[in-house]
């Protein structure tokens, strides 16, 4: 197995060349997906550099927050069960997975204080996936104004798993411009800057459409 670190180089080699082909020109932060490691694996990619996590259960999450220095920055990536919110919520510092009402009041009712959030949109509409549908994002957006404790910080999304790259693309491009027409809106509690796409096998098109954050995990600590 490579250590983190020479995986992490090599990422940083072809991120840099995503985003000289980007017209957006962003260099995205890396959160490091460490569902499938160990503890140590996930302290090596944090002595490797690395500061963002990803993990999509709670236990998982609970586990890597509690053991990884004060100030690793912790995602939660997976979706969220409303009765579990109480258990995680004020330990989290950016939730991509926000996609029901049911769940943002639940959230706001439990968080201490004002919570992060991705809205988790689902670009392709293959049943299969969580998210909102792209057309009821901005209707889901504007419900949220009601609840104090939640910030929408920007939209994430995961493209489907096909070899067609062109394919994959058309979607990051979507929802960037739902992302466009949000900003426009000037909602204080959405400002919605932000861009969560991108997974080991498809973030070079996510950077090609502007993503703020990709989400790595096999490419950087393996499966
Ligand atoms: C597992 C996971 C990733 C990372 O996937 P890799 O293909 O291993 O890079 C990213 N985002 C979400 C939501 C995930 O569940």
């Amino acid at each position: 197995m490579k250590s983190v670190e020479e995986n992490l180089k090599n990422l940083n080699s072809t991120l840099e060349n995503a985003t000289k082909n980007s017209k957006f020109g962003n260099t995205p932060q890396v959160i490091v997906v460490t569902k499938y490691v160990t503890i140590d694996r996930a302290i090596e990619a944090y002595q490797a550099g690395l500061r963002n996590f990803g993990e999509n259960r709670i236990e998982g999450f609970l586990d890597k927050k509690q053991q990884l220095p004060d100030d690793a920055v912790m995602h939660f990536i997976g979706s969220l069960q409303t009765r579990k919110v109480k258990e995680v919520i004020n330990e989290i510092d950016y939730l991509h997975s926000l996609d029901r009402i049911k769940l943002a009041k639940e959230i706001n009712k439990r968080a201490n204080h004002v919570i992060n959030c991705f809205v988790q949109v689902n670009v392709s509409n293959e049943e299969s996936k969580h998210g909102i549908s792209a057309t009821d994002v901005i209707p889901f957006i504007k419900e949220l104004e009601e609840f104090e404790n939640i910030k929408v910080v920007g939209l994430m999304t995961m493209a489907p798993l096909t070899e067609d790259k062109s394919e994959v693309q058309k979607y990051f491009k979507q929802l960037r411009e739902i992302r466009d027409e949000i900003q426009i809106m000037n909602l204080s509690y959405a400002p919605c800057n932000e861009l969560s796409m991108g997974m080991s096998n498809d973030y070079n098109e996510a950077i090609l459409e502007g993503a703020s954050f990709v989400r790595i995990g096999t490419k950087l600590v393996g499966e």
